[in-house]
């Protein structure tokens, strides 16, 4: 088995975990806001019915990740755990609104620690019974990436995050070196209580690896309700894993999908590309995507393969003309796709743009 140990950290999930009110702004997108019935809300989510028994958890106010849950005749089956166990906790408290039954799986999309780290927070509250389920390249990445990368949060990205903001408000300058204002000094005190209660709950936080794993496909059968687990390959990570609940018409894809230019900072692109059309084949109405909101029919998948087969096939040319990567950036205009996407401009272009000649050009994929 081939393993590579990444101890450093994705600097772009990092910060985003960071500065997770720049996300949580962008799922308020009102474009892709679901029109669903009987939404209920919570602190930290909006609980919305998808089909009878399948409820997506819509990550809200800084709650970095969504969940879905599934109610079966016995027990509730759990997608996705978000970066908090404290998040999760809350999540267990909604899923016991609606039901006392308990919860017997966690499928877990891939091994990023914003979809696993509540993980700990099930095995609390529901004992030896649970099983964890995923693809088994992402129990792999739990233990051989999730395990440092959690380590360096902890011991250096948020500390160091937390050292920077208290000197910058010691010295009354920003990082530019310009004064700080009434406003900007109070967005920096409430961003650093933040990091404060991060940081606490980081020291308390472990990884909990999956317990049942599958190579290509699986499938759970919750009373006549069949749950597909489908694996295509390299896509988001080299792990993850599309859930498909084929009577109810929902796809639940973790990170493959989300309300913006995915985060590919783990990624394949170039065959990301084939898991995409994947899902566009299956016979669905609503998808719960790893960030923002549940998304009514195909528009939003469909323009990301757009926009994935544009970035991909502008990516190639340049390659093939000899250009550098810095030349390449200049002359790759993919603003025809630009209005799909909120984060087009703030990072999400220019990382599937290196990212995928990090691929192409067959660069490390760490
Ligand atoms: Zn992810």
């Amino acid at each position: 088995m081939s393993r590579s140990i990444c101890t450093k950290a994705s600097t772009t999930w990092l910060l985003a975990l960071l500065f997770v009110g720049a996300f949580a702004a962008a799922s308020t997108s009102p474009r892709l806001h679901a029109q669903a019935p009987a939404q209920s809300s919570s602190q930290s989510f909006d609980i919305v019915p998808v089909a009878p028994g399948v409820y997506a958890a819509i990550g809200k106010n800084g709650v970095f990740g969504n969940g879905a849950f599934i109610v079966g005749p016995d027990d509730v089956i759990v997608v996705d755990t978000q970066y908090r166990p404290s998040w999760a906790r809350d999540l267990i408290t909604e899923i016991r609104k609606v039901t006392d039954k308990p919860v017997r799986y966690v499928i877990n999309t891939h091994w990023h620690g914003d979809h696993t780290n509540g993980n700990m927070a099930y095995a609390a509250a529901f004992g030896p019974d649970i099983s964890f389920v995923a693809q088994i390249n992402t129990r792999e990445d739990m233990i051989a990436r999730g395990v440092p990368q959690l380590e360096t949060l902890r011991t250096k990205t948020v500390p160091d995050s937390i050292a920077t903001l208290e000197k910058q408000l010691i010295d009354g300058k920003d990082a530019k070196g310009v004064a700080l204002t009434g406003a900007t000094r109070q967005q920096m005190q409430t961003q650093l209580a933040a990091q404060r209660v991060q940081l606490a709950e980081l020291m308390v936080t472990t990884v909990t690896p999956s317990t049942l794993t599958y190579d290509t496909s699986m499938v759970i059968h919750q009373g006549d309700r069949e749950i597909h687990l489908l694996h295509w390959g390299n896509a988001h990570t080299r792990g993850d894993t599309v859930v498909y609940l084929p009577k109810e018409r929902v796809v639940i894809t973790g990170d493959l999908l989300t309300n913006g230019i995915p985060n590919v900072r783990s990624g394949y692109p170039v065959e990301w590309i084939a898991t995409l059309d994947a899902i566009d084949k299956l016979s669905w109405d609503n998808a719960i995507p790893g960030h923002g909101n549940v998304q009514q029919g195909k528009a939003q998948l469909e323009s990301l393969i757009a926009y994935f087969k544009d970035a991909v096939a502008a990516v190639k040319d340049c390659v093939a003309k000899g250009m550098t990567l810095e030349l390449a950036e200049k002359s790759i205009d993919l603003s025809k796709d630009k209005s799909a996407f909120p984060n087009f401009d703030t990072g999400g272009n220019t990382s599937m743009i290196e990212r995928t000649w990090t691929e192409i050009t067959g660069g490390a994929m760490q």
